[in-house]
Parts: structure tokens; sequence; C-alpha cells
């Protein structure tokens, strides 16, 4: 207590300060105990890793027909360009309110995480989601895990784009994700040796590779950067190892 009051002296703040200081804190610490703690209802949803369980996701969604998504958005979104047509044709996009965005639908990885930021039609984010390509995810992890590593080491960086968005990313008008067939994401560290690197990369690549993609798309491989692959579901075999596509 001496060398309190000294140090009260020493900084010239006044003992009666001090004293109803520690009073009101206490004061304080003790209303808050007496206080019920507030229910939070968080429901933590699961992480999302079989096909079944997409399908349920996708199936609580709205959906709307590529011909009645209204000028404003094919304007906004810049589907309303000719060269665009293709990703219009006879689609159908999912309506993701902004309640569901947070939704996850891949591992951890959230509806937000595969979808462009941008215009909306009834306060609504349009979505191309290929279930395909989905599927193909839920398949890399599966085959992950047979082997001993660990997916959930793999962050999404894209999924659907609309064109606005694609050409913001230096994306080809072509570009698989402008449909919802294609996936870009980060591999982690999958081995689970302490550090992410090429080796992590390329055991998910020969996954993709002999097991999953195979002859029914693309991979972008992009020996570049140390993370990044692209997967899609094309319909017939491509991989490339230069440009983003
Ligand atoms: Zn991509």
């Amino acid at each position: 207590m001496i060398i309190i009051e000294r140090l009260i002296k020493r900084r010239k703040i006044k003992l009666r300060t001090f004293k109803k200081t520690i009073i009101a804190t206490l004061a304080l610490l003790l209303s808050a105990g007496n206080n019920p703690v507030k229910e939070t209802k968080v429901t933590k949803q699961e992480k999302v890793t079989t096909k079944q369980k997409i399908d349920q996701i996708l199936s609580n969604l709205q959906k709307v027909h590529a011909s009645k998504l209204g000028a404003d958005y094919l304007k906004k979104s810049g589907l309303d360009h000719k060269k665009y047509a293709y990703a219009l044709g006879s689609r159908t996009y999912y309506l993701v309110p902004e309640s569901m965005m947070n939704t996850k639908i891949l591992g951890n990885n959230t509806i937000r995480d595969l979808t462009s930021p941008g215009p909306k039609f009834e306060d609504k984010t349009p979505v191309l989601l290929n279930k395909k390509v989905l599927y193909k995810y839920i398949e890399m992890c599966d085959a992950l895990k047979k082997m001993g590593h660990n997916p959930d080491n793999i962050k999404i960086t894209a999924g659907h784009r609309h064109p606005k968005h694609n050409d913001s990313e230096g994306g080809a008008y072509t570009s698989k994700h402008i449909t919802g067939d294609a996936l870009d994401f980060d591999v982690g560290d999958v081995n689970t040796n302490g550090t992410a690197d090429m080796e992590d990369k390329l055991i998910v690549y020969e996954i993709l590779n002999r097991q999953v993609i195979r002859s029914t798309g693309g991979i972008g491989k992009y020996s570049w950067h140390p993370h990044g692959l692209h997967i899609d579901v094309r319909g017939y075999r491509a991989r490339w190892d230069s440009f983003s596509r």
C-alpha cells in the first residue's frame, strides 16, 4: 500500500480519485457479474464435404432463367454485350440473398468466395454455379484425405465472375468463370509439414490431373505462382501453365 501511495504521489494523482476509481471498477465488475449472460444464437455451419450437402444448399436458392434477368442487371454486369450472349443462352442463375452469401458451399469456402461482387437483381446476387465443378472440388478433397492430406488448407479465390468483374481481373471473354464452370484456389499446407510451397501445389495438381479432372476439363498450373491453381469442367482436356483463362 505504501508503494502504491508513493506511486500516486509521484504521478500527482489524488488518493481520493484513485479510491473512487477502484470502487467504480469493482461496482462495474459486480454488476456485470449479476447480469445474465446474453444468449447468442450462433449456429456454426459445418464445413461442406459431400455432393449431397451442396445439392441441399443450392436447392434452398431461388432460381431465375437468364432471359428474366432485368436490363439493368445485364447492363451493370456487362452481360448486355453481344459477345457474352453465350453466358446467357438458356442458363439458369441462382439468386443469392445477402443472408446466404456467407453460407459454406465447399469445405469452409462460402458462396461469397465463389461470387463476383457487383450488381444485384431483385436485391439478390445472380450467380452461375455449375454443380459439376463443385463436385470436382469435393472429389479432389476426398482424394487428398485418402492420401492423409488436409484439404482444409485450400482457399477458393474465384468461382463465377460476371463479365465486368472478369474484365477487371484481366480474364479472357471466353473465360470459364463467366459461365460458372471454373474455380480458382490457393493451395496451402495440405501435406501439413509446416510450410505451404510448391510441393503442396504439385500434390494437388497430380490428383487433379490423374484422378479428378483428367480429360473432362481444364487445369491451369501457373508454375510461376506458389499456390494458385485453376480447374474447370469445359468438357474436354485442356492444360496450360502460362496465362490466366
Ligand atoms: Zn481461373
